[in-house]
């Protein structure tokens, strides 16, 4: 089963995806994603330019020995637009395999350790009245955990709020497409820390008296917060409860958490800008988090996700992995059947996609109940359309760029 060909398709359905095509000599396809939100041109530039050269004429079915030659053979290692490029040799390689064994994608990493995945999504309002119709339209619409954002008094657009309750979709996409006569620049945001500290909890305990103690409400930090500030946050959030306070400080600083975890038991993730096992030594060992909030399409693929999650459940760690929609139905797929096989598995997050997206992208997944499922197709259960995704070509997007009131840049 050698790969025969190797395509990098990029499209933009909706918002953009990079995607990697491999074919092998008897015909069968896999599906990887390579997308890196307002950087997708670079790992296009990475698979094409430096991997598919090196995929061509090689077995198929050897996908640890290909995993580790592009990542020790590639000498750089690491960082994020080299991971998301193996990532999606690793993903479209175990499509293939799980095709050729005429299965799905579960079965080949144990077979399902549940009936489905437990997803939360993104409920959010510029003040709280709206955030509660948000919560109420979550609720309605099957999911059964929220994520909980809301305006800052004071402040104008802020991350984890959409802009508008208009339509039936309330989902929250922060890259700015440059479209047509748009300036090619991210959208500038204005943020004060201790503003939002001193409005989050009123908005926790306006959720819990409208939905009941019983409702897992998770939080989203964005990196925003010093360590004695995220330690404050973690406290005064404790009588609600939350399923999760995610990424309360910038990620690269592992030793940051070993001052929150030591003020707060509210529970805490991190991880969606991590591209390695590596980044997580320190924050598993010490036993400093409770979820890992990685990506299979940002973190080298199903092979490296399977180890870190194991590492992770020997200190506790459940997974919690990143599904906003810039993670394509392929990348998200491969999420799913990860969910379905480990046993330390937390929540997946999970936003709907566009239905251009899933015009593009061909999947079996199904959302039932609250829950997640892969589908029971052989591989990934994710088919791409390349017709229609000629249809929608590149636009350039990037992500907001965040200032505090006095102009200093922060993190977004
Ligand atoms: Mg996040």
């Amino acid at each position: 089963m050698r790969i025969l060909s190797a395509e990098v398709i990029v499209t933009s359905p909706g918002r953009n995806f990079v995607t990697l095509k491999i074919t092998t000599d008897d015909g069968l396809t896999g599906l990887g994603d390579a997308t890196l939100n307002g950087r997708e041109l670079s790992v296009a530039s990475y698979l094409s330019d430096h991997l598919v050269p090196l995929l061509v004429g090689r077995d198929a079915a050897r996908i640890e020995d290909t995993w580790q030659y592009l990542y020790r053979g590639g000498y750089w290692r690491r960082g994020p637009v080299t991971m998301a490029a193996i990532s999606a040799v690793d993903t479209a390689l175990w499509d293939i395999k799980a095709k050729a064994a005429g299965m799905p994608l579960y079965q080949l990493l144990g077979g399902q350790s549940r009936t489905g995945a437990l997803a939360y999504g993104h409920a959010s309002g510029r003040d709280v009245p709206e955030l509660l119709d948000s919560v109420r339209a979550h609720l309605e619409a099957g999911f059964r955990a929220v994520r909980v954002q809301t305006g800052v008094p004071g402040l104008g657009p802020v991350y984890g709020v959409a802009a508008s309750t208009a339509g039936t979709r309330y989902d929250y996409e922060p890259a700015r497409r440059s479209g047509a006569g748009a300036p090619p620049a991210p959208a500038e945001e204005t943020w004060d820390t201790r503003a939002y500290l001193r409005h989050v909890p009123s908005v926790f305990e306006a959720v819990r008296g409208e939905f009941g103690p019983e409702l897992p409400l998770l939080h989203d930090g964005h990196h925003r917060m010093t360590p004695v500030q995220a330690a404050r946050l973690g406290r005064d959030l404790e009588p609600y409860d939350l399923f999760w306070l995610e990424d309360a400080t910038p990620g690269e600083d592992q030793a940051a958490l070993r001052l929150i975890r030591s003020h707060t038991t509210t529970p805490l993730a991190i991880g969606e800008v991590f591209n390695s096992v590596h980044d997580y030594t320190t924050l598993l060992t010490e036993r400093l988090i409770d979820y890992v909030r990685s990506a299979v399409t940002h973190t080298g693929g199903i092979t490296p996700m399977r180890r870190l999650l194991d590492l992770a459940g020997l200190y506790g760690a459940k997974s919690g992995m990143h599904g906003p929609t810039d993670i394509s139905p392929v990348g998200m797929a491969a999420a799913l059947h990860l969910d379905l096989a480990v046993h330390n598995f937390g929540i997946q997050e999970y936003m709907r996609h566009d239905p251009l997206t899933l015009e593009v992208f061909r999947t079996s997944a199904t959302f039932q109940d609250g829950l997640l499922h892969p589908g029971e197709n052989p591989g990934l259960g994710v088919e791409i359309d390349e017709e229609a995704a000629a249809r929608f070509p590149y636009e350039a997007a990037y992500l907001p760029v965040n200032r505090l009131v006095d102009g200093t840049v922060h993190d977004w």
